[in-house]
């Protein structure tokens, strides 16, 4: 075991702060990375608030943190993907059973004993994980991906979230190509899920509560924007999307979207407000349309994201700050003010 600084929020109302935390010493199938570069998800914030409370209570004090970037500093013996020096990824899994029917599948994100990056049990040191709001972290090699050298570190980290769990479903919808596709929200997931429903070749659509995103949705790759507190704009798509994806990350009108899909149309949410949302029947019988939902995505399709990414010289949009700016930017992520992720110079904790 050695110690690492990391900041932590003691708290649900408490803010994050710099706390010493333990990483377990590498074993046989463990890569030790420096962490370079951590993107702040909106899962981070609903866990350090302990907003998720029903669901999953946070265990204090928490470190977040599951879009990593990092340098390989050290493998175990037993390591072979990876040496010293390479450049590597750590998303929101650090564990799983690996022989249930979804680990056998490449699901690990759907395995019943999967250990989040942070807020899950730790085996080898008690208590919970740490996540990549810290120096360094420790993780099997099976979870541990491979980041393309042709991407800029600082807006592939957010890929690790917000990219996979964009990807993912999209992929899985089936061929998009020249579908009407729309994303809800133009935040961390939404504008990777633009750029991913761009990239394979659908008619994109955002649909958002911020008119001041207008230009930078149609920069990104949307064909057209949506103000959905605008009732005639709304009122003009009705009935006309082939798939939804749902990134709010807030209380609202689903229906309002649900309606705005064509007979058999899906609705994914990958969104995860902390209450749940009203969903009206006739919304979906008259239509026969689906509401569906998805949990990023498991290690070896984000590895193919990954790889299509690099392909397709595909990044986040980021915001690049030093650590001590992690509360401002959760103020400013509550307000939906990111353009489109804050991705944290981990060199800047060594100040600390
Ligand atoms: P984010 O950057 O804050 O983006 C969410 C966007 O939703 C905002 O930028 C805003 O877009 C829109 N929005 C926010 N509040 C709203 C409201 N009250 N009504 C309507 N629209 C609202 O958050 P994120 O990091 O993309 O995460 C989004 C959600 O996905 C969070 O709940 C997060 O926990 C969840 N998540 C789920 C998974 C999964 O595996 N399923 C993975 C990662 C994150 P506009 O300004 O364009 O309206
Ligand atoms: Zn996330």
């Amino acid at each position: 075991m050695y110690n690492i600084k990391a900041y932590a929020a003691a708290g649900a109302t408490s803010g994050l702060a710099p706390l010493t935390i333990p990483r377990r010493d590498t074993k046989e199938r463990d890569v030790q990375i420096e962490i370079l570069f951590c993107g702040i998800c909106h899962s981070d914030l609903h866990y350090a608030r302990d907003e998720w409370h029903s669901v999953m209570p946070t265990v204090y004090p928490c470190v977040p943190g599951h879009e990593i970037v990092g340098r390989v500093t050290k493998v175990g013996s037993a390591v072979t993907k990876f040496k010293p020096g390479d450049l590597a990824g750590v998303g929101c899994l650090v564990d799983s059973d690996r022989t249930c029917p979804n680990c056998r599948e490449g699901l690990e994100q759907l395995c019943p004993k999967q250990v989040l990056t942070y807020g899950g049990p730790d085996k080898d040191l008690g208590g919970v994980t740490y996540g990549g709001y810290s120096e360094s972290i420790v993780v099997d090699e099976h979870f541990v991906l491979r980041v393309p050298a042709n991407l800029d570190p600082a807006g592939v980290a957010p890929l690790l979230c917000a990219g996979i769990t964009t990807y993912s479903p999209i992929r899985r919808w089936g061929d998009i190509e020249g579908k009407k596709i729309g994303i809800v929200g133009l935040g961390g997931l939404g504008h990777m899920g633009v750029k991913f429903a761009r990239a394979f070749g659908a008619h994109v659509a955002v649909f958002t509560t911020s008119p001041a995103k207008r230009e930078d949705a149609l920069r990104l790759g949307a064909d057209e924007v949506i103000i959905s507190t605008n009732a005639e704009d709304m009122k003009k798509h009705a009935w006309s999307f082939d798939f939804i994806l749902d990134t709010i990350a807030a209380d609202h009108d689903i229906d309002a979207y649900i309606k705005m899909l064509g007979r058999d149309g899906t609705i994914t949410l990958v969104g995860a407000p902390e209450k749940p949302l009203a969903v009206s029947a006739f919304a979906l019988i008259f239509g026969r349309r689906s509401l569906s939902g998805s949990l990023i995505g498991g290690i070896a399709e984000t590895q193919e994201m990954l790889d299509f990414c690099s392909q397709h010289n595909i990044t986040a949009d980021v915001e690049v700050i030093p650590i001590q700016k992690v509360n401002e930017a959760y103020e400013r992520l509550a307000k939906s003010d990111v353009k489109y992720r804050f991705s944290i110079d981990m060199a800047s904790l060594k100040a600390e």
